[in-house]
């Protein structure tokens, strides 16, 4: 259980999309696909199981016995893939309470899970887990409570659908968005709702407009964003802080360099997700009239 109730704390372990990319050339940024944990009041919440999760499973043996929530955006493979090897769900003594939304052909988030672990394609299946798994269907749109965390959902506009987050204590705020894509028209009005004033937006920039609008090859349709529509959004609904995430994996840490410096000079307040790295915020006392403070801590 984390020790300080008095701040909120959002560490990286993916901020890749699609399929892990490890290697020399993606090492700044990091290779494992999206995994973000959010600690505050005293809770642990866990966005997405992709690869990044094996790595946050063994950072927690050490804090043994384990009670945490897990939101799933959505259930293609480099948002679960990591769950299998998540060794802490497979220690008896451990909780986890797992949410997601109910897919467009009816299956719930727990059939999911359990499907990617059946054999042949996988050689232990899910009911080996012995910590107690809580499987929670969700209902996209109805506000959650955990303890003091506020958690929203909103629907995101991707091939099978995604679900969007949003997370409030304290009058403090963070939003992660991913996978979704742009309308080509009009700010997504989803998108906007749960990004609206926060502290930090975590979002889908998967491309760059060059690339989405690629002749040969189009990105239209193909479920993500860019870093320019991200910037419109945060522009759009007065967000604090934008981290750029769900990087392509045909994308270098020399080209991330460049789309960092790109976006940093529309909007001063934009950063790349990198794997390792912690946001800190600090909320609001009613003594002391200030804002929130945000302030970034690399490992
Ligand atoms: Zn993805
Ligand atoms: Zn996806």
């Amino acid at each position: 259980m984390p020790d300080d109730a008095k701040r909120l704390k959002i560490n990286f372990w993916g901020v890749r999309g699609s399929i892990p990319c490890p290697g020399p050339e993606t090492v700044r940024y990091g290779g494992n696909t999206p995994c973000i944990e959010i600690l505050a009041a005293n809770e642990r919440l866990i966005f997405d199981g992709g690869t990044g999760l094996r790595v946050l499973g063994q950072s927690l043996l050490a804090h043994m016995p384990l009670k945490a929530h897990l939101f799933f955006t959505h259930s293609h493979w480099d948002h679960i893939q990591g769950f299998p090897f998540f060794l802490p769900a497979f220690i008896k003594g451990n909780s986890f309470k797992i949410y997601g939304a109910i897919a467009p052909n009816g299956a719930t988030i727990k059939q999911r899970l359990q499907d990617q672990m059946l054999h042949p394609n996988f050689p232990v299946p899910l009911q080996i887990m012995q910590a107690d798994l809580q499987f929670c269907d969700l209902q996209v749109g109805k506000k959650l409570e955990i303890g003091e965390i506020r958690v929203e959902t909103a629907k995101l506009n991707h091939p099978g659908e995604a679900v969007g987050y949003r997370i409030s204590w304290r009058g403090l705020s963070v939003a992660y968005i991913t996978d979704t894509e742009h309308y080509l028209n009009k700010l997504d009005e989803n998108v906007l709702w749960l990004a609206r004033q926060a502290d930090v937006v975590i979002i889908d920039c998967t491309y760059t407009d060059e690339e989405y609008y690629d002749e040969k090859v189009s990105k239209v349709g193909w479920g993500h964003s860019t870093w320019q529509e991200a910037v419109k959004i945060a522009k759009a609904a007065e967000v604090k802080q934008l981290v750029i995430f769900h990087h392509d994996p045909a994308h270098d840490d020399n080209f991330l360099d460049r789309v960092g410096t790109e976006a940093a000079l529309a909007f001063p307040n934009a950063i790349m997700a990198r794997e390792g790295q912690s946001i800190e915020l600090t909320p609001v006392t009613s003594s002391l009239k200030q804002k929130p403070s945000g302030k970034i801590v690399r490992s």
